[in-house]
Order: structure tokens, then sequence, then C-alpha cells
């Protein structure tokens, strides 16, 4: 069958086989498929979308279309973390080394995500000296000695994705479940871990707006990672507003190194890492389960092994762990509530913006991070503020582009005369 049947197929709501998603998959990564013919078979998956099985094919073809990581020298389970991405959002730098200081093994890919502040690889660039780029003997190694690793990806890992989410990101073919599904678990199981926990964010700051759709992909996920023999647990959690206070780079790596040490912390980081960590030694081979696991990863926490475990793990990777080495902006400018009431709200995907147009995310793939720059921002939903009271602190390079970011966060900010509803951090659980 030619690409433009298979496309014509998928365009009138028919089921692909196995081999047509394969043919198109293969002749896109050959450039015998032009980019004009699979944007089109993208946007008629868009619409009309995929059945379980034309998706699981689908990941198949991707983790083929390149390397896979073989992790077999690292003894036991070898459990991997991944989000869908939000802002504020650093729980791997929590929720890896708390689970390495429990005795969990976490080799860790990332990608560098094009968004509203770096992924996980950007903020572990802000400490100086430390490098992601990993060849896969240095990872093993790091991981058997350590228990955590966080690397770059090869480019040799499913090509496929690279080549299809970049042709996504410009013919607004992204938000598709099984589209998303795919190129997520493709990579997860290229990289080689028996188990995986994801972290599927759900509000205005995530691809995923409502509950129904992040409870369908992680359905999917979880599904495509049952068909690839791995073992995955799935948390809803809630990006209605930024999570933690640190929305940035340093600015976050700070933050996570504080909640290690057991200094004050954001309380929603600290149920969700602790949350985080729980599961992901639940899914490991030492016959705990994800209550007690959160328990142990909170005596972590305590007794200084969790902060033991952040320091070797980037020492390891050639950073510096101390506080004093982090990038600071020279600018801090503090926004303060102009009235007493109650937060109703803080829009994440709001925050994200303004932390863009302060350096710290990319626009397109060649836009350079500023690590130094950043947003805490303290006002959480639900919490009283007294007129006066600060609610962010912006870290700018400038002058200007300070009073710019709080004109911008100030509307961003709801405040209003009742606390309403709690909202938890995790919405729901899958496994
Ligand atoms: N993250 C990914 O890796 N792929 C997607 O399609 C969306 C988010």
């Amino acid at each position: 069958m030619n690409p433009l049947e298979i496309i014509g197929r998928k365009r009138d709501g028919h089921e692909h086989t196995p081999a047509e998603i394969q043919r198109l998959l293969e002749g896109y990564v050959k450039a015998d498929i032009p980019d004009y013919q699979m944007a089109a078979w993208l946007m008629a998956v868009c619409i009309r979308g995929m059945t379980p099985a034309e998706t699981l094919a689908l990941t198949e073809a991707m983790v083929a279309s390149g390397e896979v990581l073989d992790l077999s020298a690292i003894r036991g389970v070898k459990v991997d973390k991944h989000s869908t991405g939000g802002v504020g959002d650093k729980v791997t730098l929590v929720a890896g080394p708390l689970a390495a200081a429990c005795g969990v093994s976490v080799p860790k890919l990332s990608g560098r995500a094009l968004a509203h502040t770096g992924g996980t690889l950007d903020k572990l660039e802000s400490v100086p000296g430390l490098s992601v780029d990993i060849e896969p003997e240095r990872f093993i190694k790091q991981v058997r000695e350590i228990g955590i690793a966080v690397a770059a990806q090869s480019p040799r890992m499913v090509p496929a994705d690279k080549l299809l989410y970049a042709l996504r990101d410009v013919t607004a073919t992204v938000p598709s479940i099984p589209l998303i599904a795919s190129s997520v678990m493709s990579k997860k199981i290229a990289a080689g871990a028996d188990a995986i926990v994801l972290d599927v964010k759900v509000g205005d700051g995530a691809f995923m707006k409502s509950l129904e759709d992040a409870r369908r992909l992680a359905e999917s996920m979880i599904e495509l990672g049952r068909g690839a023999g791995r073992q995955v647990v799935a948390l809803l959690t809630d990006m209605e507003q930024p999570l933690g206070w640190a929305i940035g780079n340093a600015v976050e790596i700070r933050e996570a190194r504080s909640l290690l040490a057991g200094e004050d912390s954001p309380p929603d980081l600290f149920a969700l890492a602790v949350q985080a960590a729980g599961r992901l030694v639940s899914l490991s081979d030492l016959g705990i389960d994800a209550e007690e696991g959160a328990r142990r990863a909170e005596r972590a926490i305590d007794d200084g092994s969790a902060l033991d475990a952040y320091e070797r793990w980037i020492a390891a990777q050639g950073g510096n762990p101390s506080l004093e080495v982090l990038p600071d902006a020279p600018v801090r400018r503090e926004l303060t509530a102009d009235r007493a009431g109650f937060v109703a709200g803080v829009s994440a995907l709001g925050v994200g913006r303004v932390a863009l147009e302060l350096g710290a995310g990319r626009r397109t793939k060649e836009d350079k991070i500023d690590h130094a720059v950043g947003i805490r921002c303290f006002a959480k939903r639900g919490d009283p503020v007294a007129e006066g009271q600060p609610l962010a602190e912006i870290h700018a390079r400038d002058d200007t582009s300070a009073e710019q970011a709080a004109a911008q966060i100030r509307p961003l900010i709801e405040i209003s005369e009742d606390s309403g509803p709690p909202r938890p951090i995790v919405l729901e659980t899958l496994t």
C-alpha cells in the first residue's frame, strides 16, 4: 500500500494494520515520505484518533527506529520517572535522590523540552560543571554506585520521535492522546527501565486540561507499558497553579535541594515528591508498598541520607552541589498583595509565560536559557493573604524586565473574599 492510500484510510476512519504504520514511519525516517504527507496523516490521527492496537503498533515502530539502552548490567528492578511537563515541576530533582537514598536504582534519560521553563536537563545545567551528556557505560556505572543518573537521551534513540515531534510542533498536531502516549512511552521503553512512574499533569499549565483527558492519556500509557512488559503507575496531579514556589532553573535547583535538606519547603512539592518517591520504591524489588515507601522517603530527609544522595549524584556528574555556586539574578523585585483576602487561583500557564519572557525557557530550539532568572511565587490557592504580604519574588536580569514581569504577574494571582474548596496535589493514582 502506498503512503497516499494509508493516509486516506486514516482520513476515512479505518483502523491501520501494524504493517501500514511501520511502512509510514520507516518511510518517514528514511525521508522517502515527505513532511507534507506525514503532516496530513498526523492531522488525520488528531481528528480520527487511534485504537489501542494502532497506538501500540506506532509505539513499537518508534522504538524500533533506533537504539535501545541495555541496563542488564544494573542488578534488580530499574525504575524511571517521567512527567508530562508543568510549570515549576522539579519533582524528578527531589523524588529521584529520595528513591536512591531508599536503595532504588533510578536510571533516567530526558529530552530537552521546548517549554515555558527549561526541562530537567536545563535545570540541572544551572549547576556549574554538571554534565548531562554521559556515555552509556558511565551512566550504568553511576547508577550502580550512587543509585541515580540523569542524562540526555542519545539522538540515536527513538529518532522517529524526534522527527515526528518537530513536525507536530509546527503543524498543530501535538495535542492528540495516542500521539502523546506513543511519543512518551517509546522513549521510556527505549530507555530500558523495568518500571515507570508517570506524573500526568492536569490543568491550565499542562497539555491535559481536564481530568478525563489526563485519565485517558494515563490509561493509554499504562497499556503501552504493559504491552512492552513494563510496570507503570500514573499519578494524575494538579497543574492549575505552579508546583512549589520556584519557577525557573537555578531557583528550582535551590528549592529541590532545600527540600532534601529538610528546610522550609512548599507543601505541595513536598507531598508530591514524597508520594512519587513512595511509588518508585514500591515498583522496585525492595518488597515495600507505596505508603511505606513514602514514609521511608520522609525518613531519608530527616536522617540526611536524601541530601547525601543528591550531593553524590550532582558531584558524580561533575557538578558542585553547594548552594553558593548557583547563578543568581542581579535584580530581585518583590510583589505584594494590594488587598486582603484569599488566593482564589494562580494561573500556571500565565506564570510560566512570564518566566519564559524573563529568559528562563526557550521559544525556539536555538534560544539560550538564562539559568539565573525566574520567579518565586508564594501565593497558593486557598491561602489567606494580608494587604502588603509578599505574593511573589521576581529574579530578573535588569530592572525593566523585573517591572514588566511584576505587572504581568499581578493579574495572574486572583484574590477573592473566600477561600474556595481545597484541591489535593495528587488527584488520582492509576495502576
Ligand atoms: N512529551 C513528549 O515526550 N511527547 C509528546 O508528544 C508530548 C509531551
